[in-house]
């Protein structure tokens, strides 16, 4: 693994939350990067809540290699979204651009092996992933004009896998659902959307319960 610094978007959810521990534990120095992503799923605020409470969990246990930025995107009165991974391209293209970031080539991408939704049946997992590399790389590459590179630390893992190595009590600060239920001031998962639904089948209750 390399040495360098690298970027990481960090979304608040489980994959990108122990891509951080991971690599930090490693001895890796990261810009870290969130995008506040304000859409009709309304995660904003889970989101927001989870990466204010890992970056504190994480500097609470010396993992303090890392420089902390971040962005807001409003998509406005837009009805139709595009995949999240268009809008981190952009955003990475952006962070790689900037002169002070020319020590880094590469991003760390959190995306474990069964990452896609690929219930529809219509795409592979290889289309998929071609797809979201070419945007993800791409689009980086083009705006700094340098190449970037992705780094894809827990690409040989399973979401089941993810959870089972991340240390519980920062799983518990991480959030999945991607059209959370607010109640008062609490959040609470919807139990119904694709990465509900992945989480729910897996180890999640039991490591949770150990805290
Ligand atoms: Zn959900």
């Amino acid at each position: 693994m390399s040495n360098k610094r690298a970027l990481l978007m960090l979304s608040g959810g489980i994959d990108s939350v122990y891509v951080m521990y991971k690599a930090l534990s490693e001895g890796r120095h990261l810009h870290v990067h969130h995008i506040h992503l304000r859409n009709r799923e309304g995660r904003v605020d889970a989101e927001a809540r989870a990466v204010r409470r890992v970056l504190a969990w994480m500097r609470r246990k010396g993992l303090t290699n890392f420089r902390y930025t971040e962005s807001t995107v409003d998509y406005g009165s837009l009805r139709f979204l595009v995949k999240d991974f268009y809008t981190y391209a952009l955003f990475i293209g952006m962070i790689m651009s900037d002169p002070k970031n020319r020590d880094m080539d590469s991003f760390l991408h959190p995306r474990h092996s069964d990452a896609f939704n690929l219930r529809n049946g219509k795409v592979s997992f290889e289309q998929a992933a071609e797809r979201a590399n070419a945007a993800l790389t791409g689009i980086p590459s083009l705006m700094a004009r340098r190449e970037i590179k992705m780094e894809l630390p827990i690409g040989s893992m399973t979401k089941a896998d993810v959870i089972e190595a991340c240390p519980p009590d920062l799983l518990r600060l991480a959030w999945f659902c991607r059209r959370p239920v607010k109640v008062g001031a609490s959040f609470h998962q919807c139990n119904s959307c694709f990465t509900c639904a992945q989480v729910n089948e897996s180890v999640y209750r039991r490591k949770v319960a150990r805290v």
